[in-house]
């Protein structure tokens, strides 16, 4: 996965740039509930990376900040803050969903303890991620993004800017974490891809990286991008071809039917329209979302040099047993088997 033969030269000569500028900003959403484990994230990204860049702060919410939320959250960055609510078109039922469907469904899938099976909010929130963040209102000044959740943490330094870096080296998505989904939440998603993709043959790229998540079969390996992190390009959600993907997969009615995420949404979109070399891993991003963490593992570079805090002996990029755990732990799944695609 890290083998650097596979990866483009790139342009690294970005470090201590802390004067240019590129329109981007940290988007968060969150729960005023979560104000704590916002502010501990939000501590150690100020602490890590952001003092020396100054990137704003957009968060977002499906119900009114509180005042306490703001002053607390303003209060522990120099950057600019903002705060937005979520339009209601962006959260709730599509016309064309039948609710009753829905209920009966979100009821089987709690009966059959598929993780957040149960529930409705999460559902929205997940097409909230697939489908609108990048079109609010507060987003529309910036190009580029980075998603960063509560509770997460970074444990390295990072001298440089992330976005300025995607820029000039023409990358559009960067992550720390991929790993597999779990078949159940998206039982008919692939194979409403694959009706897409033989309906829109023009928009898929000719060079894409499909061979990643499908190994050269006709199935879904089942392997995403973690997408509680990402640094991307907003205007690569907002192009013609992914809203038109975006709305296809939303009339099929999945994401509340079943329960897709917008993870495998997002990385299978990433592999149909992009190449290989527009796709970014971080490693030098140290990043924890439990229960997984990507540390990076030279020893020299990263931890003798004080660099970070993480332990690098605990870090899952190449970590297949935890991967295979995470899907349908204690089921046997011949997907779950497979090794992990080697991406970028
Ligand atoms: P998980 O990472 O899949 O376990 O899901 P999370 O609970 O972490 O949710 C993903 C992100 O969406 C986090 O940033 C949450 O704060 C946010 N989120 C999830 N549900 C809601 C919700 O109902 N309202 C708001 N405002 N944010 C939510
Ligand atoms: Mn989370």
């Amino acid at each position: 996965m890290n083998d650097p033969s596979l990866r483009p030269p790139l342009n690294v000569d970005t470090s201590s740039n802390t004067t240019t500028r590129v329109k981007a900003a940290i988007v968060i959403l969150v729960r005023n509930s979560e104000l704590n484990d916002l502010r501990f994230t939000m501590h150690q990204l100020e602490d890590r990376w952001n003092k020396k860049f100054h990137y704003p702060y957009v968060f977002l919410n499906d119900v009114e900040f509180t005042d306490e939320f703001k002053e607390l959250t303003t209060g522990i960055t120099e950057s600019e803050t903002s705060y937005g609510l979520v339009p209601t078109e962006m959260w709730s039922y599509p016309s064309w969903i039948n609710q009753t469907k829905a209920d009966e469904n979100r009821e089987r899938m709690e009966k059959d303890n598929i993780i957040y099976g149960g529930s409705l909010p999460y559902r929205h929130m997940c097409r909230f991620n697939s489908g609108f963040f990048f079109r609010h209102p507060l987003l529309d000044e910036y190009d580029w993004y980075w998603r960063v959740e509560p509770s997460v943490e970074f444990s390295c330094n990072l001298d440089y800017d992330p976005f300025l870096f995607m820029q000039k080296n023409n990358l559009t998505y960067g992550f720390t974490i991929s790993l597999f989904e779990f078949n159940n939440t998206i039982p008919t998603l692939w194979q409403t891809v694959k009706s897409f993709m033989r309906e829109n043959k023009e928009l898929v790229n000719p060079k894409n990286v499909m061979n990643f998540i499908t190994d050269g079969t006709e199935d879904y390996n089942l392997c995403h991008f973690w997408s509680n992190f990402e640094i991307g390009n907003l205007n690569f959600w907002r192009s013609e071809r992914y809203i038109k993907f975006f709305e296809y997969l939303d009339q099929q009615g999945g994401f509340f039917y079943e329960r897709w995420g917008d993870a495998p949404v997002h990385s299978i979109a990433l592999a149909m329209f992009l190449e290989k070399s527009e796709i970014h891993f971080f490693n030098d991003i140290a990043y924890r979302h439990n229960p997984y963490q990507h540390c990076p593992e030279d020893k020299d570079r990263y931890h003798y040099s004080g660099l970070c805090h993480c332990d690098p002996n605990e870090n899952f990029d190449e970590d297949i047993t935890k991967a295979e755990n995470h899907n349908n732990p204690g089921e046997s799944s011949t997907q779950s088997k497979k090794p992990r695609p080697n991406i970028i």
